[in-house]
């Protein structure tokens, strides 16, 4: 098996920090097992997208010795192959159309005495999932619909699933961890959780590794993965970088931008060396 991973940031903004030591995790692991390293641009939400982080994103990975082979991928080519698997799930009734506003479920969540929720916060409250066909017609006459997976229905066929994770072992997946996600955004007719893993599968990638606040995400991958027929990668879900005051990094530090640190004179030893003692955690689950 040759080794394949991947660093997919969305071009919103620039690579601070945390971003850094994804990007250097992954290519840390193909290197160090002769694989490969991928970079891909995980684009859908247009709304966010500004062009010049492309190559603003390219320089960063450069001038901390990133190096990759293949053209880096951009999620916009493939709204087809998303649009496909979407069709897939809606045949199998996996999926259906939610026509609420944010504030609707955030009126029906404030009723419920007890909301549902999970890692991510509340869950869906189910306002659409039992729509009738005329019901869903008349509605479709005048609304884009979201889709959202059927949790319920999708974790009776995705039972006994689990994944491994490097650092934490192997974990039993819930199904019903975030509940009924959108798997389709009525803007952007995907989301992130199916372009994931439809992506990952197409690169072959081997070995997914990211920030463990995408673990409870995973989750819901493997559930699509067992669903839409595609292999089940390897994870490694990394600690995050956190700030002075013990918060997680955001695309707002614009002070731990990478950019900002290189304009201020430090070299690459220096920002490589901010990382180490995350990477240093990890070194002994690089060895595959
Ligand atoms: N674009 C995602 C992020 O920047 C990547 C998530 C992943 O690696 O799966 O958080």
């Amino acid at each position: 098996m040759t080794v394949q991973t991947r660093f997919a940031p969305s071009p919103t903004g620039k690579l601070h920090l945390g971003h850094a030591l994804s990007a250097l995790v992954a290519y840390d692991m193909a290197s160090k097992n002769h694989g490969e390293f991928i970079l891909r641009f995980e684009d859908i939400d247009h709304t966010r997208v500004r062009s010049h982080y492309y190559r603003e994103i390219e320089e960063d990975l450069h001038w901390l010795g990133i190096t990759w082979k293949q053209k880096p991928w951009s999620q916009l080519d493939r709204l087809k192959t998303y649009q496909k698997a979407l069709d897939e799930l809606r045949l199998q009734d996996l999926v259906y159309p939610c026509f609420c506003t944010r504030r609707e479920i955030d009126d029906e969540l404030a009723q419920m005495t007890q909301a549902p929720h999970g890692p991510d916060g509340s869950h869906y409250p189910g306002i659409c999932r039992d729509l009738t066909e005329s019901q869903i017609n008349d509605l479709l006459k005048t609304r884009i619909p979201s889709w959202r997976l059927n949790s319920q229905k999708a974790a009776h066929l995705a039972t006994k699933l689990t994944f491994t994770d490097l650092k934490h072992g192997k974990i039993e997946v819930n199904a019903l961890l975030l509940g009924d996600v959108v798997l389709a955004r009525k803007d952007i007719g995907c989301s992130y959780h199916l372009a994931v893993c439809l992506d990952d599968a197409a690169q072959g990638i081997t070995h997914v590794t990211r920030g463990c606040d995408l673990l409870p995400a995973t989750h819901l991958h493997r559930v699509l993965q067992q669903l839409l027929k595609l292999p089940e990668p390897i994870y490694l879900h990394h600690e995050l970088v956190l700030d002075e005051d013990g918060q997680r990094l955001a695309k707002r530090h614009q002070s731990q931008a990478i950019s900002t640190l290189r304009d201020q004179g430090m070299s690459q030893a220096e920002v490589r060396s901010m990382l180490s003692s995350y990477q240093s955690d990890l070194a002994p689950l690089m060895n595959l």
